[in-house]
């Protein structure tokens, strides 16, 4: 008997994955990224997927995954239609900013918000641009379009140290994520300043202050909970293991680890380690995933840590977003030109 397709997409996702993923789940999840094949095919449609899709979605659907500058740089090319953007809003806007003729829907069953993106709006930008006018703003991606529109340059945690230092400047406001900020001031050799949001200012510069990244006071949700407290007990309890966080984490959770970069770089220093055990400090997810590609090593992970943004993308969300066009991503053009701009400038440096 000739093996169907979807028996065959079941098999590879079964070897893939039977270490992480009971077997009637295996094939429940085949059967729908059978589905989404076909209807990919059909719509001109491509599938982008940030490192902490679920693990049947990462490994069934996807043209492309990885980080978000990769995902940045591959939606910039996109040649099909479509673009399914399996990650949060602002990574989807942003593939809507960097590609205006195609339609991008983001496969969600609710906002798909990020804490970080909601901690700074346009407004908030404006007011910092008042108050240090002449002093160069960056932000991280994970703001929304309106506050891309309103900055000089973009970074993500893959190349933040390399978008500060290409600006030349003494001083630079670094938004919105306060700890990527303290990260980032402790590489570049820079005194962080935080600007509190309407309220008192906590040691903040004059005017022409020098040697200074000035933070907003943004977090990551997910980063946060992380503490040296488990970096600790997980070296107590397997000498050895090598520690791995996103620096989205507090600077004294880097600082004890033994390597901090961006998801996608993460995940090449465990393929390319030897060590037996790693500490993946980031969300959960992705180290279903590692694991899932290294099975002769072992992934310790937290996993009452998950992001419930990134949790709201499934496989069914994935499908429903291309029967009905859900939910598709519009963006006011002279907002999006001007974030483009911002966008640009990033990727041209990176
Ligand atoms: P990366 O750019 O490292 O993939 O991180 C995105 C993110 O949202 C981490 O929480
Ligand atoms: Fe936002 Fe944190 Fe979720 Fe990343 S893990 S999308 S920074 S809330």
């Amino acid at each position: 008997m000739a093996i169907s397709t979807t028996e065959s997409l079941y098999e590879t996702l079964r070897s893939r994955l039977s270490r992480v993923m009971p077997d009637f789940e295996i094939r429940l999840k085949a059967e729908i990224a059978e589905e989404i094949i076909e209807l990919k095919r059909r719509r001109n449609a491509v599938i982008l997927a940030h490192n902490y899709m679920e693990p049947a979605l990462f490994y069934s659907v996807p043209d492309y995954r990885g980080d978000s500058l990769e995902l940045s740089r591959m939606a910039a090319t996109v040649e099909a239609e479509v673009i399914v953007f399996c990650g949060v809003r602002f990574m989807a806007e942003t593939a809507k900013i960097l590609s205006p003729d195609r339609t991008v829907l983001l496969p969600a069953s609710g906002p798909a918000g990020c804490s970080l993106a909601s901690s700074i709006t346009a407004a908030d930008v404006r007011a910092l641009k008042a108050r240090y006018p002449g002093i160069p703003v960056v932000a991280y991606v994970n703001t929304y379009a309106d506050v891309k529109a309103e900055v000089d340059i973009c970074c993500t945690s893959g190349n933040a140290v390399a978008v500060v230092e290409s600006l030349d400047a003494d001083t630079v406001i670094f938004l919105p994520d306060e700890f990527l900020a303290r990260n980032v001031a402790r590489e570049t050799g820079r005194k962080i300043l935080l600007a509190r949001p309407g309220g008192e200012a906590e040691a903040l510069p004059g005017p022409g202050a020098r040697g200074e990244l000035i933070g907003w006071n943004g977090r990551c949700e997910v980063h946060e909970l992380f503490t040296v407290e488990d970096v600790e007990t997980a070296r107590a309890q397997f000498p050895g293991v090598v520690v791995l966080a996103h620096p989205e984490c507090p600077p004294d959770v880097v600082a004890a680890a033994d390597f901090s970069a961006s998801t996608s770089a993460m995940t090449r220093f465990v393929e390319e380690s030897r060590a037996p055990h790693f500490l993946l400090l980031t969300e959960c997810s992705m180290g279903d995933n590692i694991q899932a590609a290294n099975p002769d090593k072992d992934m310790l992970r937290l996993c009452s840590h998950r992001c419930p943004h990134m949790a709201e993308i499934t496989l069914e969300d994935v499908r429903d977003a291309l029967l009905h066009d859900r939910q598709t991503i519009e963006l006011p053009e002279d907002i999006r030109s001007r974030a483009l701009a911002s966008l640009q400038r990033m990727i041209a440096i990176s």
